[in-house]
């Protein structure tokens, strides 16, 4: 939702533990306890073909798919839910979320960020064979002490939602910078995480444009996708976030985002606290169009 905001493998069996997408640099960064190990692995692949040119390259597996419909997974907190949350669902411990990420990888998705989805959708640009979009609603500290660490550790890029009001609850500028750093991409969730449909036309526009203005000035990103906050829409605020000049907006509405689709409304598919690996990868076949 756009909340309420509540506040490796190793050795010769890495190879074949990874999903096809990945390419050897990746590899190095999952497998660096033994990388002895995984050079050996890679100099065969070299040996045999090369590893950029092999059939492991996303770029030689993706070019029947870049108009694919994608999962873009919503994450509220990644931390403990303390005593008493009103929404204990939406906090997902960091043990539970590392696994998630494991069993996203060994089913074979690779994250990619809005942009990558959109270009690939409308400007002929490539997805991974199995791409997901992982998003983290309003901006928490557990963003950057856990998410953060745990999508490097996978060579995979975030999509942090941000609602302005909450940057200090998400370690002020620089936490996101470091975010950026690391190859996510920031978006917008408005600045005061109102429920837009209540808004009058001044209010909701102040709201769409200075949050965009905000992330760019701050961080120098292009934020061209919203998220509603709370999910919240009707017409005129799509109107209105179109207006604002985002290429698209999700919502709460549980589903794969499709190309063909209304892009002001593309569904996600939230993950709640104490989702195992497995019920992530049974939710994501079911809902698979
Ligand atoms: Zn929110």
């Amino acid at each position: 939702m756009g909340s309420p905001h509540p506040p490796t493998a190793s050795g010769p069996g890495c190879a074949a533990a990874f999903p096809p997408a990945y390419s050897c640099r990746v590899m190095e960064q999952r497998c660096a306890p033994a990388w002895i190990l995984t050079a050996i692995v890679c100099a065969v692949l070299l040996a045999i073909g090369g590893c950029a040119g092999s059939a492991r390259a996303p770029e030689a597996q993706a070019t029947e798919q870049v108009r694919q419909p994608v999962p873009i997974l919503m994450y509220h907190v990644i931390g403990p839910a303390p005593t008493g949350a009103r929404l204990p669902a939406l906090f997902v411990r960091p043990a539970h979320f590392a696994a998630q990420l494991r069993a996203l990888e060994r089913a074979g998705y690779e994250a990619v960020t809005m942009r990558q989805v959109w270009d690939a959708w409308h400007h002929g640009g490539r997805l991974p064979r199995r791409p997901v979009v992982l998003s983290f609603d309003d901006g928490s500290a557990g963003h950057v002490r856990h998410a953060l660490p745990a999508l490097r550790r996978a060579g995979w890029p975030g999509v942090l939602n941000l609602a302005w009001r909450f940057l200090p609850d998400t370690g002020g500028e620089s936490a996101v910078r470091r975010l950026v750093r690391a190859g996510w991409e920031i978006d917008s969730h408005s600045i005061t995480h109102p429920d837009l449909t209540r808004l009058t036309d001044a209010e909701l526009r102040s709201e769409l444009t200075e949050s965009r203005a905000r992330i760019r000035d701050a961080f120098g990103a292009r934020t061209d996708f919203f998220a509603y906050p709370s999910g919240r829409l009707d017409g005129r605020v799509k109107r209105a976030v179109r207006a604002a000049g985002y290429l698209a907006a999700t919502t709460v509405r549980a589903g794969y985002a499709k190309p063909t689709a209304d892009p002001y409304a593309l569904p996600r598919i939230q993950v709640s606290g104490g989702t195992s690996g497995p019920a992530l990868l049974r939710r994501l076949r079911d809902l698979r169009p």
